[in-house]
């Protein structure tokens, strides 16, 4: 008779199969579809045949500029069509009148904790005009979840890196302030110097050995000449699996052959997409990037803030918005959308020890569908979210920080 710590019978798994999931020490001993009748258990939890998925992991988030939970902030359209230069003053002018970053970031991190994400990267904006102010404070909310949200903080350089005087130098100090990965912002249409601007950001990946995340809405023809140096500067330093570009619209927006070139490219570098299939605009093809071998993840980006007033930070709700605008119907492709929020995204953030198998860390989110598709089309509310085998969210609740 083997002792565990719990035992989650009538656990329903991904391929429909009802289990007993074992767990010791915060990790997952076994998942038996016999019933686990050789274990003893200090507690037994009966999931009453529940769908039980892996965490959701919100692989690109801005904990330091959301409103939620703030006072609400009309958006203000920029003056002559979309402009990242004008909507980063009207963020400026916001954050002035806004509740304090720690408050704020901790209402958007329980917003997702309780939607069942268990894994988390969030960009943090480090810059000349914020200093290391924010990371700080994010990373001083980070510890207060430690226990029950596992989460990255990239280095975001929002004001641009050649642009803004003396960031490259506050990027590099970061890594001694907790940050984990280096971001960068359009090195063309930004800074306009792509050489340079990468220059910095591989230079500090390579010096403090960190994985890297670009922020790219560069469009067209740009943005895949852009994509491309940005995959020979992986292949370059070897960080194969290390690297993500996330947005990159202009994969949406180029024709199929040129597509299918650079996410050939992409896939033998190593370079991961994210993609949060934004409502207004093209987005990269998730089917094809993935069939080209390219990693594609996701997260919900901005919530509520001078960017866009959506955003509800529920990865699976997000799941179904991909698979909304890619056209899913079929099983398989809902599947993908579900792939997408959930083991893609642990891949491209190279978390170890997730999903639902014998070793990992036992983060599961229960869920009232009878299998994925039925989850990403339905998208059930009031889950119940596991972080080490402990229940941290009750039917929606919070209930453990
Ligand atoms: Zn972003």
């Amino acid at each position: 008779m083997r002792e565990v710590d719990t035992i989650f019978r009538k656990a329903r798994l991904l391929d429909g199969a009802l289990s007993s999931i074992a767990v010791k020490n915060g990790k997952i001993i076994s998942i038996d579809s016999g019933g686990g009748t050789d274990i003893s258990a200090n507690h037994i939890v009966d999931l009453g045949g529940a769908l039980v998925a892996p965490g959701f992991v919100e692989g690109h988030i801005h904990l330091d500029t959301s409103f939620y939970g703030d006072a609400w902030k009309p958006h203000k359209p920029c003056t002559a069509g979309f402009d990242v230069r004008e909507r980063v003053e009207f963020q400026r002018q916001n954050m002035a009148q806004a509740a304090p970053i720690a408050e704020r970031a901790r209402n958007q991190l329980e917003l997702c904790i309780a939607n069942g994400s268990t894994h988390m990267r969030s960009h943090v904006m480090v810059d000349a005009s914020v200093g290391l102010k924010s990371l700080e404070t994010i990373v001083e909310v980070r510890e207060e979840y430690r226990d029950i949200i596992d989460i990255q903080l990239v280095a975001f350089p929002q004001n641009g890196i050649l642009a803004c005087s003396g960031t490259a130098e506050l990027l590099d100090a970061a890594f001694d302030a907790g940050c984990d990965v280096i971001g960068g912002l359009d090195p063309a249409s930004f800074d306009r110097d792509i050489k340079a601007h990468l220059d910095v950001v591989f230079g500090i990946a390579e010096r403090r050995g960190v994985d890297i995340d670009i922020h790219l809405h560069d469009q067209g023809m740009l943005g895949i000449f852009e994509l491309e140096e940005i995959a020979a500067r992986t292949r370059a330093l070897g960080l194969q699996g290390h690297v993500a570009a996330s947005h990159a619209y202009a994969l949406g927006e180029v024709p199929a052959d040129v597509v299918s070139q650079i996410a050939q490219v992409l896939a033998e570098a190593g370079v991961a997409i994210m993609t949060n299939a934004p409502g207004d605009r093209s987005f990269p093809p998730v089917l094809e990037l993935r069939k080209a071998g390219v990693v594609v993840f996701s997260g919900s980006d901005n919530i509520r803030d001078s960017w866009w007033p959506y955003g509800d930070g529920d990865m699976l709700n997000r799941a179904m918005m991909i698979g909304y605008r890619s056209g899913f119907y079929t099983d398989d492709d809902l599947r993908v959308a579900f792939d997408v929020v959930t083991e893609a995204g642990a891949k491209a953030l190279q978390f170890a020890n997730y999903g639902l198998r014998e070793n990992a860390s036992a983060d599961f989110v229960v869920l009232d569908a009878g299998h994925i598709p039925e989850a990403v089309v339905s998208v059930p509310k009031n889950r119940s979210v596991y972080k080490a085998g402990k229940c941290v969210v009750r039917q929606g609740v919070i209930v453990r920080k």
